[in-house]
């Protein structure tokens, strides 16, 4: 769920817009890979929920003192505005898979497939309109619940984007998803037609060498939803300041490769993301931090995204999503031919290489996908935590107290994004692709390696 990415996103909510349809997931870990924070049909705004009248905030429990607090009035809003997200989330993912689950059961899938057979002879063509017609129809039946979050996140004064601008945006990630979605799943669904047997073999060798392209392509994607200027050009002073830390890190980020977004046009929520591989890698900061966080701060979020860097976070991501997708893939061709077996007839469906049967693939790979987001998040959280030490160790020695140059981040950012201090733990284990805010300032708090001499896990000094 939530996440800012503090690095490679100090904070991001991976399920925006169009996404909420489970199915999209799955197109996003082809095109995210786990870590990546950048989205090909969700812009980077996170996409939130609305105010629930008479909800009231719950005292938080009481104990040694907090790492992360807000003030009351802060408090009852972030508890109520945390639970929509909550609600939000999970309702999403599961109306995702209904969406699926509905279109074979009332025929639909099979009524399209087959109009798409009176239009043309051409059978790649009948793919093509297919699958574009099913992207819509799921964007449309997510719709409501999106605009719902957009409702909520401007009533929480989180988004301050206008519904006119919210609606070019997603219907700029719809053209998106459907320029690059459609000819992938006509491509997956040849696969499937060519090797009846193991086309989830076959389909796994095809989508390593997407995944990395998409992740390679993926900067070009942001420039489409938000205005991107070089960091030196506007925070001169700053990029000097980050300097520091790229000569402690030994990392390879030039000036040339940090980038400025405009996010203020859109939210208030601050955030700081690293994205691309190899030629296309590079760094970008929200100016919600740079201009209203102290540059202490945003030199530490500096620090957490050099560490997704440094420690080849997104390179692993590809490869353990690479890894979990065999299984996947594997799992999922069983339970979707059982499915067919079961209700194909009932659905319309002429086996799994049909158009119609396809859909019930998806259908297998958005249970999955749902199933397994614990196992994905925990994954992240535990990058996220790696990348938080590696950025409390980077500024040691250029801030003069890291510990508490951490806390105060992770205070500003869950101020503003408005994050609940206290969230169930069973909501951390499954929505959370970052621990939760309170858990990383209760780190930082503590984390002291050269207290008696001692150094960091990561550098030696
Ligand atoms: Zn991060």
């Amino acid at each position: 769920m939530k996440s800012i990415c503090m690095l490679d996103c100090l904070r991001i909510r991976r399920d925006g817009k169009t996404l909420r349809v489970s199915f999209m997931r799955w197109l996003m870990v082809l095109l995210l890979c786990g870590a990546a924070c950048t989205g090909l049909a969700a812009p980077p705004v996170a996409a939130q929920p609305a105010p629930a009248a008479g909800q009231q905030a719950s005292p938080a429990p009481a104990g040694p003192q907090q790492a992360y607090t807000l003030p009351p009035d802060k408090l009852a809003k972030a508890i109520a505005l945390s639970r929509i997200r909550n609600i939000l989330d999970g309702a999403g993912s599961l109306w995702g898979i209904a969406v699926l689950w509905l279109l074979l059961a009332t025929r639909a899938a099979a009524r399209l497939e087959a109009w798409t057979q009176r239009v043309t002879s051409l059978c790649w063509v009948q793919g093509l309109l297919f699958f574009a017609a099913f992207f819509l129809i799921t964007a449309l039946a997510g719709l409501p619940l999106d605009m719902y979050g957009h409702y909520a996140e401007r009533s929480y004064q989180i988004s301050v984007q206008s519904w006119a601008g919210w609606f070019a945006d997603v219907i700029k990630s719809l053209a998106l998803t459907v320029a690059v979605g459609t000819p992938l799943l006509l491509l997956f669904n040849w696969i499937v037609r060519g090797w009846p047997r193991r086309y989830w073999f076959v389909a796994w060798v095809a989508t390593l060498p997407i995944m990395v392209v998409l992740v390679f392509g993926a900067p070009l994607i942001g420039p489409i939803f938000d205005k991107f200027e070089p960091l030196a050009l506007h925070h001169a002073a700053l990029v000097q300041q980050l300097e520091k830390v790229v000569a402690r890190t030994g990392i390879n980020i030039p000036p040339e490769r940090m980038y400025l977004m405009k996010a203020s046009a859109k939210t208030n929520g601050p955030n700081a993301y690293v994205t691309g591989l190899g030629a296309t890698k590079r760094f970008v900061m929200w100016d919600t931090v740079t201009d209203r966080m102290p540059d202490d701060e945003v030199v530490f979020v500096f620090g957490h995204e050099s560490g997704h860097y440094v420690l080849h976070h997104l390179p692993k991501g590809i490869a353990l999503s690479a890894a979990g997708l065999f299984f996947v893939y594997w799992g999922c061709s069983t339970f979707a031919a059982g499915l067919v077996r079961r209700y194909g007839a009932r659905w319309g469906a002429a086996g799994l290489a049909s158009r119609t049967g396809f859909v019930a693939l998806l259908l297998a790979l958005s249970v999955a996908g749902f199933l397994l987001e614990p196992v994905s998040n925990a994954v992240s959280r535990h990058f996220e935590h790696q990348a938080d030490v590696y950025g409390q160790e980077a500024i040691h020695g250029i801030v003069p107290d890291p510990q508490k140059t951490a806390v105060a981040a992770f205070n500003d950012l869950g101020k503003a994004w408005l994050d609940d201090p206290h969230p169930s733990p069973f909501i951390e284990l499954w929505l959370y692709n970052h621990p939760s805010t309170q858990h990383r300032a209760e780190f930082a708090q503590h984390y002291d390696p050269w207290a008696n001499g001692g150094h960091g896990k990561f550098f030696p000094r």
